[in-house]
């Protein structure tokens, strides 16, 4: 179940050792990757997108026999009553604050600064979030922006102290804002975000915003 990387890895492997497999591609036919443009991060792969990276997949799994049904599962002990196995490969979607920010996936908004820090050279960024990953994110982002400040809804970070250390030693890299929220994104692609800052309503120019406040995995369903 997936069509994603994870999914599509395990087809071909499968598939190979001639088990007939059939990939079934869900809600969001070859997964996550779909989403975003050039791949930077894959070893051996220059120049490709994600879409023909995953389509590259599909056609590598369909090669040794895969089948893939455009189908998304609701009914696992069907499933398991049709094969004699089910792998599982269903992703986790990142989790959303629900104030529109999908319609800014590729122009500015992302969930992933590793993937696409890049784009984001001389730009004003926000990450949102103050756990390992928000940190994490706002590291690898002060190699690209001009400015990188986190939005943090508390007072202190949930992170781990030594990441914690890697904000309190660089403030000249990364800002904090405590006691904030995101409460919307204006622009054709982000050109500015409106914070709720204790209370106080305030609007800051932004290039980007990257979310980095957990995943879900989307396996709630099974439960
Ligand atoms: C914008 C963006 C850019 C990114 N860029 C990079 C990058 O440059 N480099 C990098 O390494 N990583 C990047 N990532 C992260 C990468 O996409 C994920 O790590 C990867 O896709 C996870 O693969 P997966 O197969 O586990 O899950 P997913 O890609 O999430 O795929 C899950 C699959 O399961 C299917 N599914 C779910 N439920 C069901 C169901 N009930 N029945 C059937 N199918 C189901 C979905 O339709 C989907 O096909 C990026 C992510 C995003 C969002």
């Amino acid at each position: 179940m997936g069509s994603g990387p994870a999914g599509l890895s395990a087809a071909i492997y499968t598939s190979r050792a001639q088990i007939e497999t059939v990939v079934y591609a869900g809600e969001e036919p070859g997964g996550q990757l779909m989403k975003t443009t050039e791949i930077e991060n894959y070893p051996g792969l220059m120049g490709k997108t994600g879409p023909e990276l995953m389509l590259t997949m599909t056609q590598q799994a369909q090669k040794f026999g895969t089948k893939i049904g455009y189908e998304t599962v609701i009914d696992l002990a069907k499933l398991r009553s049709e094969y004699e196995g089910v792998i599982l490969a269903m992703g986790a979607h990142p989790r959303l604050l629900g104030i529109g920010e999908e319609k800014y996936w590729g122009k500015g908004f992302s969930t992933c600064a590793v993937c696409d820090g890049a784009f984001y050279r001389g730009k004003e960024v926000y990450v949102v979030g103050g756990g390992d990953a928000a940190i994490e994110d706002a590291w690898a982002l002060t190699k690209f922006a001009s400015h990188v400040t986190m939005i943090v809804r508390g007072t202190e970070f949930r992170a781990s102290k030594i990441m914690q250390k890697r904000v309190s030693d660089n403030p000249d890299k990364i800002k904090v804002k405590w006691k904030t929220n995101l409460k919307a994104i204006n622009g054709e692609k982000v050109e500015s975000l409106v914070l709720d800052v204790e209370g106080r309503e305030e609007v800051v120019e932004a290039q980007g915003v990257f979310f980095a406040i957990g995943h879900i995995p989307a396996t709630g369903w099974l439960k």
